[in-house]
């Protein structure tokens, strides 16, 4: 998709569309200089921004809200242009899911961020604070597959926090994001607090190394590795939001037609290209046929074109080469005993276009089963118990979304609690990165930190511990310099007194 062209010492790539294959606009690759300027600029301007109340900047991060909202129309536009994605899936999926969690955070900003007294159990003379304080910047490293509700959360976050931030969008998709970059600057926000610059991966490496104090990034496992190593080796510290394989276990007791659904739009929803997509289905062998013909009848009832026909479900894929790693896969499948159902093949029409595709019969040894598949592809399995469900999804090294479909929810609950993962929804998908108010993020390959909730925005910030003591003390405190051997005896007993299960106080904690 990129071409690249050099103009008075500059480098710039040629950005084109997924559907057609023209060129739709040019990004520069910023090299150290750029990268450089933009740290500084928005260093300077996280000084003033930090010392602003926190209910101020809630104030201005909802006017940018605002004029995000305002300008959604062209914001689609170029979404669409970008990635291809049908035009109300640019609107729900990017901009109303970002406004919400815009709006979340930035209303209780305040009180997540408020300083909190710790109540210290022994000693009752201190007064403890925890303060929640400004990292100071904050570089954001993220994908194309969301370009603009992936970045600006993590920026809008950020911010509400007391931040200067660094973006360094997917040089698959950085008009968007460029694009909320001016918005931004018209906007009550200060200009240089957000810089955007753009690039691929030397452009990223050389921002994790201009000294920031956190890096929120997004993205594959194999790049995630070498940002982690980068921030290890700088002793920043970092979130992971890392690859997927979400499985999706469908009981016996299932609502057939919702999870046929489910499928459908969890697995084809963005061309499969999000990192909650259903990657691996797991049906009870008692509702495997129906629920295989009726999956089958919805994708093959999907709507796929280019973006700018109406009244299209599905578009085109954004990187060209993903189309010959997905007839790798179903090639694999295939001849491990899969059977294809719906699809399978590239459209014969310009573009990234792949058809939406059922495997039926799959196993666990196919590399569909066990690979990220970020395409419209999507396996299913039988299984005869849930336990057998249960202990195949849990054998891969991925733990960012699962979802369990069944009508009785304490059962639904109960395996929800055997799943290794980061979020578990019971009858419905994607659903977990668009709450606001939890906290969203994997663990084993898929990642590690959090992002949204509470967790997510106080891991914008450091913190900070003071302690005063509430009354005068003496000079010399019991544990101080110099040492007298005649205490030994009284620090052992008054040890014992406490956390021995003789002593009063011993017995009162295990009581509690
Ligand atoms: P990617 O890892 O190829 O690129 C992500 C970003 O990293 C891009 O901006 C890229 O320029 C940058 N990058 C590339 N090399 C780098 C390096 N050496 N150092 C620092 N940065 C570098 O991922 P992608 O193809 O853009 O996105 C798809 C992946 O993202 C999928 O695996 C998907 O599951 C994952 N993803 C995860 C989440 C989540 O929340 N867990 C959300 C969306 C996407």
């Amino acid at each position: 998709m990129i071409a690249s062209e050099h103009a008075h010492g500059r480098t710039f790539w040629d950005c084109t569309s997924p559907a057609s294959g023209e060129r739709i606009g040019q990004i520069e690759v910023m090299g150290r200089n750029r990268v450089t300027q933009a740290v500084e600029r928005a260093r300077h301007a996280q000084r003033a921004w930090c010392e602003l109340p926190i209910k101020e900047r809630a104030q201005r991060v909802l006017g940018f809200c605002d004029v995000l909202i305002e300008n959604a129309e062209e914001l689609v536009d170029l979404l669409v242009l970008e990635t291809s994605k049908p035009r109300l899936e640019a609107i729900s999926n990017e901009i109303l899911v970002l406004a919400d969690l815009i709006h979340w955070h930035a209303t209780h900003a305040a009180d997540i961020l408020k300083p909190r007294e710790e109540r210290l159990h022994l000693l009752k003379h201190r007064k403890s604070t925890i303060s929640y304080v400004p990292r100071g910047l904050v570089a954001v490293i993220s994908p194309w597959n969301y370009p603009l509700m992936l970045p600006f959360s993590d920026v809008t976050l950020a911010a509400l926090a007391g931040n200067g931030i660094v973006l360094k969008p997917s040089e698959h998709a950085s008009l968007v994001a460029l694009k909320a970059k001016e918005l931004w600057d018209v906007s009550n926000m200060p200009a240089d607090l957000l810089q955007v610059v753009t690039g691929g991966a030397e452009t990223a490496s050389l921002l994790l190394n201009a000294g920031v104090q956190k890096v929120s990034f997004t993205g594959s496992v194999d790049v995630g590795r070498k940002v982690a190593e980068q921030c290890a080796k700088n002793l920043v510290e970092c979130v992971l939001e890392l690859g997927g394989k979400a499985p999706m276990i469908v009981c016996a007791d299932a609502d057939l037609e919702r999870a046929a659904r489910a499928i459908t739009w969890g697995g084809f929803a963005n061309m499969g290209q999000a990192c909650v997509s259903v990657e691996r289905v797991f049906a009870h062998t008692a509702i495997y046929e129906p629920l295989l013909e009726r999956t089958r009848e919805l994708v093959l009832g999907l709507r796929q074109g280019a973006p700018e026909d109406v009244d299209i479900d599905v578009g085109a894929l954004v990187l060209e080469r993903r189309i010959a790693q997905l007839e790798a896969l179903v090639a694999d499948a295939v001849e491990k005993g899969a059977t294809v159902m719906t699809g399978g093949t590239r459209l014969a029409r310009p573009g990234n276009f792949f058809s939406p595709t059922l495997l039926k019969d799959c196993s666990p040894e196919m590399r569909v089963m066990q690979e990220e598949v970020f395409g419209p592809l999507v396996p299913i399995m039988r299984v005869d118990t849930d336990d057998e469900a249960i202990k195949i999804a849990n054998s891969l090294p991925f733990g960012l979304s699962s979802y369990v479909f069944s009508k009785n929810t304490k059962h639904a609950e109960a395996i929800a609690g055997r799943l290794e993962a980061g979020s578990v929804v019971i009858n419905d998908v994607h659903s977990d990165i668009a709450t606001p108010e939890v906290p969203f993020g994997g663990i084993k390959l898929s990642g590690y930190g959090k992002v949204h909730g509470i967790e997510g925005l106080r891991s914008m910030c450091y913190t900070k511990h003071i302690s005063v003591n509430r009354t005068p003390l003496p000079g010399r405190s019991p544990f101080w310099f110099p040492y007298n051997t005649k205490d030994i005896p009284r620090a052992l007993a008054g040890m014992r007194l406490l956390f021995t299960r003789h002593g009063p106080f011993g017995r009162l904690s295990r009581w509690l």
